[in-house]
């Protein structure tokens, strides 16, 4: 069986201040529950290290909310997976629809991007996910698999099957309409299902997915539930201790 993982993702969101009160706040609340759910948070990059300090000892995993593909050098502006990995993050999340939508990440920066994480001996938190009008247009099913395809490009299975992979379709982001139930886990089970055409059945079974776009509370079970939905990324509500740890507790 999958170990559930739930994933605050808290965009451009937290002074270091608030950042800190957060995580005190969370430590109380929400924890990594053995082998049933594992705990997640992406504060912004300058909350790492504060971050990494406050939650020694934590069951508490931190990740990056992205990162660049070269380890170092003439990149102003850019925060290498080396970086990250030595502020104890244990995961970077990759090819987010903002990093796509207002940044120009494309399919080939996801993938180097996932390598780099990789080889600094993380585990990439890959996104993938359909528009409104891709939705509209009958191609979700084709744009995830491109997306899919595109970011596990040159990867091996062993790689694969440790990877946590996102369904984020881009109209459930912030807009309060999560994708019911049903929506996420045939999204989900084609993804599986792509995975086990490119790699094999192990690492299909292995491989995580998780749901992300408008979980709440009140919908968290319900999405959690479904057979292919091994966890969820959490947004706006992973900015609040109780409606985050309500959300876990329904992982
Ligand atoms: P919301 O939960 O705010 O819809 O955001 C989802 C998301 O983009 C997580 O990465």
């Amino acid at each position: 069986r999958r170990r559930k993982i739930v994933a605050g993702n808290w965009k451009m969101n937290k002074t270091v201040p608030e950042a800190l009160a957060l995580v005190r706040e969370l430590r109380g609340q929400v924890a990594s529950q053995g082998d049933t759910v594992e705990v997640v948070v992406a504060p912004p990059f300058v909350a790492l290290q504060p971050l990494h300090v406050a939650l020694e000892g934590a069951p508490l995993a931190l990740a990056g909310q992205n990162c660049h593909w070269e380890s170092s050098g003439a990149f102003t502006g850019e925060i290498s997976a080396p970086m990250l990995a030595e502020l104890g993050c244990a995961y970077v999340i990759v090819g987010h629809s903002e990093r796509r939508q207002y940044f120009g990440d494309t399919d080939e920066q996801v993938n180097k991007r996932a390598k780099a994480v990789r080889a600094a001996g993380m585990t990439p938190i890959i996104c993938v996910g359909e528009t409104l009008a891709e939705r509209d247009a009958n191609q979700t099913l084709a744009v995830v698999e491109r997306q899919v395809r595109g970011a596990l490009e040159g990867f091996e299975a062993k790689d694969v099957a440790s990877f946590v992979l996102a369904y984020e379709p881009v109209w459930a982001i912030g807009t309060g309409r999560n994708a019911t139930a049903a929506q996420a886990q045939e999204v989900h089970a084609a993804i599986r299902g792509l995975v086990e055409r490119l790699y094999d059945g192990e690492t299909a079974g292995r491989v995580r997915i998780q749901y992300g776009g408008s979980v709440k509370p009140d919908n968290a079970a319900e999405l959690l539930g479904q057979p292919d939905v091994d966890g969820a990324l959490v947004g706006g509500a992973s900015l609040k201790a109780g409606d985050f740890a309500a959300i876990v507790q329904a992982a």
